[in-house]
């Protein structure tokens, strides 16, 4: 299956004429090619967006709303074969592909189409001398650039409120899982969407991101990714002074407190350990446990997650699908050596699967469970982004405040208690932009999405992603 760009509304070979190979995880095959592009795509892409913002942008809300409805529903529509060729790509459940990717990225759509309706701006009032009135306007090219995790949900995540706020869009989706990407295409040339509104460009971060990130035509640029390929996008885009939100890594706390729910702690802890094969930015990935209660958690938690099935994608029992890539593979295991030779016990896990037939030369990691780490260690201080949790107990609150902060990121967190006061008083103290009490992933888009010191800066979600993707113009009149 050979994928091409979309540029200016219609498919397109690379200008380049070359190819990249795209993997199947889940069968560890090459299953098609997707265009190694380079800044030639880049440039016809800009051209196309440059030429189509007049049109765009000079659209009512309205009129902007009703087309961006109708990519959702497309999105709906096609909702099966989506989440199939979602979990194909990337490894994960088919399930998971049809129960959250790709509803998600319907309601991605959805949802900042009619928030657009129900914007306003501001104005301050200065009495008898005068008052202000602010514009926020579209600015122009937007640049999104996004990862592999959830490929269609954080694509479209970017997009669409660019789009929305009536800019149009160079987007390039991972190089490592691009098929859903380039059906969104087709979608929004259904839905009537004016060419050179959406431009895809697909190709590797060090070509195609960076002729996105370096363009002197596109003003702002949204990244989702890693944090060290964020270092090297601001490096670029400072001095160019551009507009930048950047969503990277994290390496999560999950507080649990001896006086939580524990059954209900224990369900939801193993979702957010292993969820996507902990493939997902927001997976807790160092557990804390209240000494108390660390016993009776380890034995319950190790059970529990020795009996999740690793299994092929398709299969409706599997609970964990494939991981991403070889590489990728073989970087999570690099850590449980690692772990290994810091002085940690694995307590379950830590070895590949073999699977049988066509899924054979898979990639498939049981889901693994460490103890004994001191939480400075690399293991608790680095990103793995995979199947691998690691276990440490802990007396006070300010321990684990200690613990919990001592990573350079602050993603997400997650607190286990009944006491409402200490969820709050250790809620505000624990360096995450987002922090969970007593569940985990529950999300409403209105709320601001992102993270603290290395896992970002900006936030996403409702009228902030909006006003991002906006130049604001005050205007004073002196009465
Ligand atoms: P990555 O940084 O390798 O790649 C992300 C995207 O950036 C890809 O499209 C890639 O091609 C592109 N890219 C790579 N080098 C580039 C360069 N020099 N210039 C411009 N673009 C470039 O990340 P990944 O491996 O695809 O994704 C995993 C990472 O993403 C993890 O660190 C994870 O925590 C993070 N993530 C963060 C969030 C969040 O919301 N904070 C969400 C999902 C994933």
């Amino acid at each position: 299956m050979d994928i091409q760009n979309f540029i200016n509304g219609q498919y397109v070979d690379p200008a380049g004429g070359t190819w990249l190979d795209n993997y199947d995880p889940s069968r560890g095959k090459v299953y098609g090619r997707i265009p190694d592009s380079d800044e030639r795509d880049v440039q016809k892409a800009v051209d196309a967006a440059k030429a189509a913002f007049p049109i765009w942008s000079s659209m009512s809300a309205q009129q902007r709303s009703e087309i961006l409805i109708k990519v959702s529903k497309g999105i709906e529509a096609r909702l099966p074969e989506l989440a199939a060729a979602e979990s194909r790509d990337n490894g994960k459940p088919l399930k998971l592909a049809t129960r959250v990717d790709i509803p998600r990225a319907r309601d991605n759509f959805a949802f900042f189409a009619t928030a657009i309706l129900h914007d306003s701006s501001d104005t301050h009032d200065m009495g008898e001398s005068g008052f202000n009135y602010t514009l926020r306007r579209p600015i122009g090219v937007a640049g999104c650039i996004s990862p592999w995790n959830l490929p269609l949900y954080l694509f479209t995540w970017k997009i669409a409120p660019a789009l929305a706020s009536g800019n149009t869009v160079v987007a390039k989706p991972s190089e490592v899982t691009p098929v859903t990407a380039a059906l969104l295409g087709e979608i929004c040339n259904e839905a009537g969407m004016p060419a050179g509104v959406l431009n895809i460009i697909h190709g590797l971060g060090g070509k195609v991101g960076a002729a996105i990130t370096e363009h002197p035509e596109i003003p702002m640029l949204s990244f989702t990714g890693g944090t060290v390929t964020g270092q090297t996008i601001a490096r670029t885009a400072a001095p160019m002074f551009k507009k930048l939100s950047l969503e990277l890594g994290g390496k999560n706390p999950n507080i649990i407190f001896a006086d939580c729910d524990f059954d209900e702690m224990l369900k939801t802890t193993v979702q957010s350990s292993f969820a996507n094969q902990g493939q997902i930015c927001l997976c807790g990935s160092r557990i804390f446990i209240e000494r108390p209660i660390y016993e009776k958690f380890k034995e319950a938690f190790v059970e529990r997650v020795s009996q999740l099935t690793v299994g092929a994608p398709t299969d409706d029992n599997t609970k964990i699908g494939a991981l991403v890539s070889m590489p990728h593979l073989e970087k999570v295991e690099s850590y449980i050596k690692l772990a290994e030779e810091e002085g940690g016990t694995i307590l379950t896990g830590g070895e590949r699967v073999q699977l049988e037939g066509e899924f054979s030369e898979g990639y498939y990691l049981r889901p693994t469970v460490i103890e004994g780490l001191e939480y400075t260690c690399r293991t608790n201080q680095e990103e793995i982004f995979g199947p691998v949790v690691t276990l440490t107990p802990f007396d006070t609150e300010e321990e684990v405040l200690n613990m919990a902060n001592s990573t350079s990121y602050g993603l997400a967190a997650t607190i286990w208690t009944s006491d409402l006061k200490k969820a709050h008083r250790v809620g505000s103290k624990v360096e995450s932009g987002i922090v969970w009490v007593n569940c985990w992933l529950v999300r409403d888009l209105r709320t601001p999405f992102g993270g603290m010191k290395n896992s970002g800066v900006g936030r996403e979600g409702g009228f902030e992603a909006l006003h991002f993707f906006t130049e604001t113009r005050n205007i004073c009149i002196k009465l």
